[in-house]
């Protein structure tokens, strides 16, 4: 096949310079990325909202003028807050703000006009657009901006130009938007032949009715619209290229594993699993049950079994993985159950001896491999591993290493998937002869259309049921904007609590006055599970302050830019530590600036009771399990992610003490940030918040941090919006899969998946 127009080099098309640019505001190499760089909104110029009745909540674009900037530091004292106030002579203001990009000062100086568009939302009564699109004109009389082809081409009536739509492109301080639709119009001309990927795949009457454009077309109109029904259709079009390309791709992938041989490890009449089913001192709940004879089956093939299974912390996943690591030892088979860090290994490694009892875990003899263990001790444990007698291994990434061999691996799994990558789940596999069936766990809720998008090669079972008899969790809301003194309820809770012999956790977004907590790096090129867990929060920011993104950023996180400083672990510690109601008692900060071993005493020393309150961020999120610890207060609650607070909580009430979980927040009313925080507070449902997440962030956020790394995540679908679209094409894709395996008679759409699943592709797809 001829090369593709879309992988052409951008700098033949575009010049050097511009090319150049191109690569390092976007990371852009190929006209490909260029056309594929959609615009965020489209604005007109017949149609403005004056500034003085800027509806709440809405999109709008406004012709303005800038009356004043100023850049601010923001509360966490890291970062700045820009706020240009606006004004379009028909008596109102409205404020910009951007959030650590204070280069925008230099564009947006007083008196420059242009044309700004974004979600109007309130702050503290003042209306702003946070972090707007917009474009600059030259010309103050005309509102026309000669340079950037917005204005009027010869011949074109002046109401055809109001109505025009105007796209609006994500931009930087090295390329602007209306560089960028220059730029798109210089290369649009060269996809003329471009194949489509829908030949073959839709008849001519189906993709009428469904009114999708040809695929050239639609690259065409969606960048260069006359009307708003062009960007519309165009949008519709590429849209559903967008979700079929992707469920094909994965589809394709699933099919590839799939391919490959595994062992077969049927289970056996009266084998280990049996027993150890018949000495369970509980009945399994019916979504154990069900998971677990969809893994039996799965495990007893010889295809792969790459399965996911979610559910809340304490449903009972750990479990369902053990039934499935015996009935692989019924085969004389070994397993491994890779944890994220030290802490929870070891912890694994306990409740899993306790679990077995005496006799099976002489048997199986479960055995810990991590970096930490004492060089004999580690010898021993290889050779166990290495010699088939352990068919237990529990470990942490050490287990990656090349001197970890097996002698008979079935099994992988992974606790916590997001926490390891592909690579990581390859080197297991090459520890194996066939390749091991492996079964991934996550805590994490993640909602059908997520779970098709992010993890659509895997088959995902779910446990909803928890056990019985589970004392519970009670969540309250501590709204300090409302109720300020309320604050020192909140410690005399906690003071009641450790009263009662309990203990208590109290997390901050901040290590300290100058430091969020963020990834410390971990081990071996591998993130820690700290790392991980804490770079939710900095990427959390990062969607707001970094429009280029490519997201819809008008909802993320904190649209609450001002107020007191963010808590820290240090400051907090020592305010605790001074308090009358908590005299006596001993605190402790837990942080990622601390060394793992540090770390891992003091967690010890919580797990043992010997500390009563430890004040931590983020550190604490992974499954660490300390049935004592009844209490969990988190403080600037709002500046936590949905599902983050939701794992938080998980902490405490998994024994047969009552949670209690007390969200702190000085969030105002009717805020989005409230409004989340509220919403973790009023259900223990974790599918329903996933689902309040979504609604309430853009999707950026909720596929996360791993996503807004690159140019790599959902162009135009939106997993919210678009979940029946999703579904149909993976219906669609599994038609053309069945029928064409190789996609010899879908040329076109072979390649525009081969495009999708670029390394860098590759790389995000994976880690999800
Ligand atoms: P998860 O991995 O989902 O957090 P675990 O498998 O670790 O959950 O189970 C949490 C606790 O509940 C463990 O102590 C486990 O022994 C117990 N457990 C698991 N399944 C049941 C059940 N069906 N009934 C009662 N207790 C259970
Ligand atoms: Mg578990």
């Amino acid at each position: 096949m001829n090369p593709s127009p879309l992988d052409a080099k951008l700098d033949a098309l575009v010049g050097g310079k511009t090319a150049t640019a191109l690569a390092k505001a976007f990371g852009m190499k190929t006209v490909g990325d260029l056309v594929g760089h959609f615009p965020r909104r489209y604005a007109k110029r017949g149609e403005l909202t004056a500034v003085a009745d800027v509806p709440l909540d809405e999109n709008v674009s406004i012709v303005a003028e800038v009356l004043d900037v100023r850049s601010r530091p923001m509360r966490a004292k890291r970062g700045s807050i820009l706020e240009v106030r606006l004004t379009d002579g028909s008596g109102g203001t409205i404020t910009l703000t951007f959030f650590n990009q204070a280069w925008r000062e230099r564009d947006l100086a007083p008196g420059s006009r242009g044309i700004f568009a974004g979600k109007v939302s309130r702050y503290r009564g003042t209306l702003q657009l946070a972090h707007p699109d917009y474009e600059l004109f030259d010309d103050n009389d005309t509102g026309v901006d000669a340079d950037s082809g917005a204005a009027m081409d010869a011949g074109m009536d002046a109401e055809a130009w109001a109505k025009q739509p105007l796209p609006l492109y994500a931009a930087t301080s090295t390329f602007s938007s209306w560089q960028m639709a220059k730029t798109i119009a210089l290369v649009l001309p060269t996809l003329s032949d471009l194949p489509d990927p829908l030949e073959g795949v839709l008849s001519d009457a189906e993709r009428t009715e469904r009114g999708l454009l040809p695929f050239v077309e639609a690259l065409h109109l969606v960048h260069q619209p006359t009307e708003d029904l062009d960007w519309q259709r165009a949008r519709d079009t590429l849209r559903f290229i967008e979700a079929l390309v992707l469920q094909a791709a994965l589809l394709e992938r699933r099919a590839e594993a799939r391919s490959h041989r595994a062992t077969p490890r049927p289970a056996k009449l009266a084998g280990l699993l049996a027993r150890f089913d018949a000495a369970l001192p509980f009945t399994l709940t019916g979504d154990q049950q069900l998971v677990g004879d969809e893994i039996a089956s799965d495990i007893a093939a010889d295809i792969p079994m790459s399965r996911l299974v979610q559910g809340e912390v304490g449903s009972g996943k750990t479990l369902v993985a053990l039934r499935a690591m015996l009935q692989v030892a019924d085969t004389g088979g070994q397993a491994v159950l890779l944890a994220p860090t030290e802490v929870l290994a070891a912890q694994h490694l306990r409740s899993v001896e306790r679990v077995l009892g005496a006799e099976l875990c002489t048997l199986l003899a479960p055995t810990l491999i991590t970096g930490q263990l004492p060089v004999a001790q580690k010898r021993a444990a290889l050779l166990r591993a290495a010699a088939g007698q352990a068919h237990i291994v529990i470990g942490t990434h050490a287990l990656l290493q090349d001197n970890v061999q097996f002698f008979d691996l079935g099994l992988v799994v992974i606790d916590e998937q997001h926490r390891f990558g592909v690579e990581q789940r390859h080197l297991l596999h090459a520890k194996a002869e066939n390749v091991p069936h492996t079964l991934v766990l996550t805590a994490t809720p993640i909602p059908r259309t997520v779970a098709m998008t992010a993890f659509g090669d895997l088959d995902v079972s779910v446990i909803r049921e928890l056990p019985a008899g589970r004392a519970g969790i009670t969540s309250h809301c501590v709204a300090l904007a409302e109720h300020p003194g309320w604050m020192s309820r909140v410690w005399e809770r906690v003071a009641e609590e450790l009263a009662l012999g309990r203990q208590a956790f109290v997390v901050c977004p901040a290590i300290d006055g100058a430091t969020l907590e963020e990834d410390d790096g971990g081990a071996g090129g591998l993130s820690s599970a700290e790392g991980a867990s804490s770079r939710r929060l900095s990427s959390a920011e990062g969607a707001y302050r970094n429009p280029e993104s490519g997201f819809d950023t008008s909802t993320s996180l904190t649209t609450q830019p001002a107020g007191a400083p963010l808590s820290a672990v240090t400051e907090v510690l020592e305010q605790l530590r001074a308090l009358p109601v908590l005299a006596g008692r001993r605190i402790e900060a837990l942080h990622g600036r601390l060394s793992s071993d540090e770390k891992d005493s003091i967690m010890r020393a919580f797990a043992d009771g010997a500390i009563d309150v430890v004040v931590a961020t983020t550190v604490i999120e992974v499954g660490v399990d300390v049935p004592n610890a009844s209490t969990m207060v988190v403080l600037d609650a709002d500046r936590f992610g949905v599902s983050q607070l939701h794992q938080l909580r998980g902490r405490v009430g998994r024994g047969g003490v009552p949670g209690l979980a007390l969200f702190v927040t000085d969030a105002e009313p009717d805020t989005v940030a409230r409004e989340r925080v509220e919403a973790v507070a009023a259900t223990t449902d974790g599918f329903e918040l996933a689902r309040i997440d979504l609604e309430l962030r853009s999707e950026g956020d909720v596929l996360g941090a791993r996503q807004s790394g690159g140019r790599s995540g959902l162009r135009l679908l939106r997993v919210t919006r678009d979940g029946d679209l999703i579904a149909e094409a993976r219906d669609i894709a599994a038609g053309i899969l069945a029928a064409d395996p190789g996609f010899v008679a879908h040329p076109a759409l072979r390649e525009a998946m081969t495009r999708r699943l670029d390394e860098s592709e590759r790389a995000f797809l994976d880690k999800n």
